[in-house]
């Protein structure tokens, strides 16, 4: 069955990855669809809107898109467009893979193939019950977790770790101090892990967890935890791996799915050829995985590694002299 999937191509250098991108998909002749919808500072030209209407329709139509960075202008009351997206959708599982590459000037070249799970609705970012007093002087905060969303976080951790064979589950809290939410979160997180004896699990402190991950990442295997924990953690892994130009990230939710890089629009060098389109790649291979073609993913990420240890057309930042397309060109003559 053809699958068409949502394009969104966004702002900077977005369109240019997204090219480079959609060639490498081209070329492994998967019969995928592409239906071009726009978003972020390009559609507010186009459309007078950041987000048009027509564009989650396609996103719920087709229930999976590839998305470039966007832009959110800053001020002038404009509210981010990817948390539009994920508050839309209910995108509730921010997965995010970090893996050692060849020839990336990281400081783990070798050994970390680690993916955080995080949740992606709940905890500090539901924007309820912000204040702060006329006098500046105290600011207040509210986070919400719930059964429910702790539940089904925790559980899409281990079907995950089932489904793709990984062996061990970090439960990642702060439930000595955050002794309600973060409490909550870590009881439902060890009565979901009863359920999957076959998978390893313990449970870390973040603090201690952000030490380990430096020292000895290698023992991290999947990682599932609340919201502002996983949105520093999986940049902290991010950076661990060779940093923002490899790094992919995939919003999942019931009914629909983003994947995206995680970098954003780059407009220092956007428009010059020069950006890395890796993480969006790689977040193409994340996809695949979702759409049930897990060979293809494999094939495609197999390719991404060997286009890197042979140094093949690699774009400045990793140290090339190539450009957007010549890497994605490398990485398509390898499939
Ligand atoms: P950024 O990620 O765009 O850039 C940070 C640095 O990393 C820059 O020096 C940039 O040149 C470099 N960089 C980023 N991606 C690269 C790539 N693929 N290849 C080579 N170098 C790359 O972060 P920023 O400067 O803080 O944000 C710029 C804009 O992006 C802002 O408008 C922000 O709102 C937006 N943003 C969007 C998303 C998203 O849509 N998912 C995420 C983050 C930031």
């Amino acid at each position: 069955m053809t699958q068409t999937i949502t394009v969104i191509r966004g702002d900077g250098i977005g369109p240019e990855i997204m090219d480079a991108t959609l060639h490498v998909l081209d070329s492994m002749q998967l019969g995928l669809r592409y239906e071009d919808a726009d978003a972020g500072l390009m559609a507010l030209e186009k459309h007078g809107e950041l987000l048009p209407a027509t564009t989650l329709e396609s996103i719920r139509r087709n229930g999976i898109a590839l998305k470039s960075p966007l832009t959110t202008p800053v001020g002038e009351g404009f509210s981010s467009i990817n948390v539009a997206l994920r508050r839309h959708f209910d995108l509730y599982a921010n997965v995010r893979p970090a893996k050692s590459f060849p020839n990336t000037k990281s400081r783990f070249p070798d050994g970390i193939d680690l993916i955080t799970v995080r949740e992606n609705t709940e905890g500090a970012y539901i924007g309820e019950g912000q204040s702060i007093t006329e006098d500046g002087e105290t600011a207040t905060l509210m986070q919400k977790v719930t059964r429910k969303g702790s539940e089904r976080i925790v559980r899409y951790a281990f079907d995950l770790a089932r489904r793709t064979g990984r062996k061990k589950i970090t439960v990642v809290h702060k439930a000595n101090i955050l002794k309600t939410t973060s409490g909550l979160f870590l009881k439902v997180a060890r009565e979901v892990a009863a359920q999957y004896p076959e998978i390893e699990c313990n449970e870390m402190i973040v603090d201690n967890t952000c030490m380990q991950l430096v020292m000895r990442p290698e023992q991290f295997d999947v990682i599932v935890t609340t919201n502002l924990f996983g949105d520093i953690i999986s940049d902290l892994c991010a950076g661990l791996v060779g940093g923002l130009g490899l790094a992919p990230g995939a919003n999942i939710g019931a009914d629909a799915a983003i994947f995206e890089a995680v970098h954003g629009t780059a407009p220092d060098i956007a428009g010059q050829g020069l950006a890395n389109p890796c993480a969006l790649i790689l977040g193409a291979g994340q996809m695949l995985d979702h759409l049930g073609k897990p060979d293809e993913a494999a094939r495609l990420r197999k390719a991404v590694v060997a286009t890197l240890e042979a140094k093949d057309s690699l774009t400045p930042d990793l140290g090339g002299s190539g450009n957007t397309m010549s890497f994605a060109k490398a990485i398509a003559g390898r499939l």
